[in-house]
């Protein structure tokens, strides 16, 4: 089944300029719908990007309606991994030492997830709200000790937030903003909800990292926008909200932490104009770019797809690691599924005994990983690899070897 409208045409969804399609990844399901057994209607669009010839905004060029992407059965939890929670400990510590030092300070997280952030927050008894739409992770939150209110952040909920908690010091979004095509009321939203002299923090993939490092596989259903510091500035501008501080973020590929304040309110960090300069000096989003960018993802497919050929005509054993949600655009783009890769081991316990969406792999628990070891792994969890290839230094040890395909095809 697919969706029948283009929702977002060829104009731009947060300025309304025309927007030029760069790339193409066909047909794909939703990167989060694993099934124990497909349905026979199972949900395919076309994942196409564009940019925006207005305000440089990268995003999606088809829309896929967010009760689709963000339900009760939600399965990330942002706490699967150590390296993360220990991102989070430390973002929410700096609040507390830097932003939420005066009386009775209110700090709300759109998107909490399973309160990963804000249970550090809680913890240190400061006010809080996590807006989080998936009911299984928000359940999880409130398990911690978060205050979490079920429903998806806009103009209306900022507006009865305010009237209940009064305005926030601290707006923080992680790996959320990136997911809702409808910018402009979620920062009417925050220009409701914030007080004079707060902040607007939000961290997501940064399209410069993903150029760069031909990170295709972040480009899915539930990453809308691509942002980069020229789109997050003029996204922002109309509702008097201005870039203050930008920072380059290890995590999840290469993300940026944008902060935002009202207007004339701080002294924008000297980063922001340096990583402008910086995207200016790349050409990021120009032409040029975008298509060295597409031969780059094109290359990536032919190679991947020849070695997984070649090690099964040599009877090898492949499995795969880590079914993300990003995993769904390398296997549906590439045409992978079980024949060159029969299983793939997880440790979301909400995804195993499923298959994975579109390509309709087998995920299995973490112990059919080691038992028996496969000769090689395809790491879709590259985003962890440093994480993963220490916790399973027992597959080095019997001579496996893992694959990895950012920022190209490689065996290691
Ligand atoms: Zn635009």
């Amino acid at each position: 089944m697919s969706f029948p409208k283009q929702i977002s045409g060829s104009r731009c969804r947060v300025c309304g300029g025309p927007v030029s399609e760069f790339f193409d990844f066909g047909r794909q399901p939703l990167s989060d719908a694993f099934h124990e057994q497909p349905p026979a209607d199972e949900l395919f669009f076309r994942l196409a990007v564009g940019n925006c010839s207005w305000c440089t905004m990268v995003q999606l060029m088809e829309e896929v309606p967010r009760d689709r992407m963000f339900h009760a059965g939600y399965p990330y939890l942002s706490s699967g991994s150590a390296v993360m929670r220990d991102h989070f400990g430390k973002v929410a510590g700096r609040f507390l030492e830097t932003e939420l030092t005066g009386p009775n300070p209110f700090v709300v997280e759109l998107g909490c997830n399973d309160g990963v952030m804000l249970r550090t927050i809680a913890e240190a008894g400061v006010r809080h709200l996590g807006v989080e739409p998936s009911g299984g992770v928000a359940d999880l939150a409130a398990a911690k000790g978060v205050r979490v209110r079920k429903s998806f952040f806009e103009e209306q909920v900022a507006t009865e937030i305010l009237a209940q908690d009064g305005p926030a010091d601290v707006i923080y979004a992680a790996n959320t903003l990136c997911h809702i095509p409808y910018l402009g009321s979620i920062l009417r939203g925050v220009d409701a909800l914030l007080a004079p002299d707060g902040v607007f923090v939000f961290e997501d993939p940064y399209f410069s990292d993903i150029v760069e490092r031909a990170s295709f596989d972040q480009i899915y259903d539930e990453h809308f926008y691509l942002f980069t510091v020229r789109s997050v500035q003029s996204a922002a501008r109309p509702y008097g909200l201005e870039l203050v501080d930008v920072e380059r973020l290890p995590v999840h590929g290469g993300e940026v932490r944008y902060t935002l304040a009202r207007a004339g309110g701080r002294r924008p960090a000297p980063a922001v104009a340096e990583l402008l300069a910086e995207e200016h000096e790349r050409r990021l989003t120009e032409a040029e770019t975008l298509a060295g960018f597409g031969s780059r993802v094109e290359g990536i497919r032919e190679r991947l797809v020849t070695l997984l050929r070649e090690l099964k005509a040599k009877g090898k054993r492949v499995a795969g690691y880590g079914a993300t949600a990003k995993s769904a655009t390398v296997l549906n783009y590439c045409g992978i599924g079980p024949d060159l890769i029969p299983y793939i081991t997880d440790t979301t316990k909400a995804k195993q005994g499923t298959k994975t969406p579109g390509s309709h792999i087998p995920v299995l628990g973490p112990e059919a990983f080691r038992d028996p070891y496969p000769d090689y792994a395809v790491l879709f969890a590259w985003n962890h690899a440093a994480e993963i290839m220490e916790k399973e230094v027992g597959f080095a040890g019997v001579g496996g070897e893992w694959i990895t395909y950012v920022p190209d095809v490689c065996v290691v």
